[in-house]
């Protein structure tokens, strides 16, 4: 560790050469600022216990475990520092505050080690606390093993569709879509690029709000009552990490521990673990499935769009080319709109909310004037106009309507329900009807969430 960590900043040393490709700066000095790493990793940084068992297994704080559960002792403890826990190494206490009696290297090259270990929203969200949410039901009869291998990815489109399923299956009682809703309303926020400070007093708000519900429902299912390390860090120190560190999106392992997943993990389980490198290697060249079909479908469909969009302004097709996905640039951020039959062994067509004039517009429905579509061909037109050639950039979009036609009926006493609606989201079915529209016209990319039952449709939106 003292050799790997020379370069870094140390009193002895005036800094090193670094050979950039047009210039070579003199005297660079590294410093260590944050280390990403999930619990257990952090715990090996900090020297701490990593067994979530003991008195105090968090690595920043001094907070006993059996206060874990305890939205009010948040805050209330004493941090770990490099000088406190240094001094205990020091008097040989070490064992009584879980420090492993050992050096911390860290302490001579980080102003503060247990501050600079950051652990990502994706173990402690997506791979924790959202997984405790379903093990904890047992919804699932032939048990929970196979989500051992379930990636945050797969996580991520359970959130997304776990607040409707709960919604269906509930009769009047709806304690869980409640806590599952306040989870995706944090989640989304966690989510921000940046935050204020009145962001931040918001997000901090949610966060307990829903924690208070979380523990409230599930503590009864938990063996250990809930008092998980990973509450206890994402409630006590995310707001510190995004005002020392900024948006969470900055630093996320998600990449890397997905295509470590995708690309190591599963394969080698399929192996006989005999040679399994060379096993690994041959899986992964496996040949994509060029659907035929499909294509042939959509360009009739192709041609009937273009019939009907060239008729009306007199446009002569020349040639198309087709893309699986599409920049859009709109007011500072960029949409990215596919039409892919085979995106990393998945099809996957975006749905999009469409602004569209009336005189374009069908007899779909309208959202606020908003139109909801799939994109299911992304292509580039080229075609002549009076004499002249130009080119557009166009996708044909598979129209969504509402699927109950009444928009507020009276239903027993005062109260007014919208069918059109379900928990403030579009409900919606998706049509048998297509048209050629231009990029231009997206709006926004949405979610549009299968409900299996009916074959209908739900937009989780935002
Ligand atoms: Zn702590």
């Amino acid at each position: 560790m003292k050799i790997l960590f020379n370069t870094l900043e140390n009193n002895n040393i005036t800094g090193v050469d670094l050979k950039l490709p047009f210039r070579t700066l003199t005297n660079c000095i590294f410093k260590l600022l944050t280390i990403i790493a999930d619990m257990p990793e952090a715990s090996t940084y900090c020297l701490t216990y990593k067994s979530y068992n003991c008195k105090y297994p968090c690595f920043r704080c001094l907070t006993p475990l059996d206060k874990f559960n305890c939205i009010n002792s948040v805050g209330n403890y004493e941090v770990r520092t490099n000088q406190t826990m240094k001094n205990l190494y020091e008097n040989n206490r070490s064992q009584e505050f879980l420090l492993i009696f050992l050096y911390n290297i860290f302490w001579d090259y980080s102003d503060n080690i247990y501050k600079a270990c950051v652990t990502d929203r994706m173990h402690q969200l997506d791979l924790e606390l959202f997984k405790r949410m379903i093990t904890c039901l047992k919804i699932f009869n032939k048990g929970i093993f196979r989500l051992s291998n379930v990636t945050a990815a797969e996580y991520r489109d359970m959130i997304k569709i776990m607040l409707f399923v709960f919604y269906k299956l509930e009769n009047n009682n709806n304690d869980l879509s409640n806590v599952y809703a306040k989870f995706t309303k944090m989640y989304i926020m966690s989510r921000s690029n940046s935050f204020t400070t009145s962001d931040l007093e918001l997000f901090k708000e949610i966060s307990q709000q829903w924690a208070l519900e979380f523990l409230r429902l599930f503590f009864q299912y938990s063996v250990s009552n809930l008092q998980l390390p990973k509450l206890h860090v994402w409630l006590t120190y995310t707001e510190e990490v995004i005002k020392e560190f900024g948006s969470l999106n900055g630093y996320s392992t998600d990449t890397y521990e997905t295509l470590h997943k995708f690309y190591v993990k599963n394969p080698y389980n399929r192996t006989n673990k005999r040679n399994a490198l060379k096993q690994i290697s041959i899986m992964s060249d496996f040949m994509l499935d060029f659907n035929n079909e499909a294509i042939e479908k959509k360009i009739s469909i192709l041609r009937k769009c273009w019939k009907h969009f060239a008729h009306e302004e007199k446009l002569l097709f020349k040639s198309a080319t087709i893309y699986k996905s599409a920049k859009l640039k709109k007011l500072n951020y960029n949409l990215i709109i596919r039409a892919d039959e085979d995106f990393y062994g998945k099809s996957y067509y975006s749905d999009t909310e469409i602004t569209m004039t009336i005189e374009q517009s069908g007899n779909y429905l309208t959202e606020d004037g908003m139109y909801y579509g799939k994109c299911i061909l992304l292509l580039e037109i080229m075609f002549i106009r009076d004499d002249k050639i130009e080119k557009i950039e166009m996708g044909i979009f598979q129209w969504y309507d509402y699927a109950a036609n009444v928009s507020k009926v009276l239903s027993n006493q005062n109260e007014i329900e919208d069918e059109r609606h379900v928990l403030g989201c579009p409900y919606l079915k998706l049509l048998n009807s297509y048209d050629l529209v231009s990029l231009e016209n997206i709006n926004r990319i949405v979610h549009i969430i299968p409900d299996f039952s009916r074959g209908w449709y739900y937009d989780a939106g935002r």
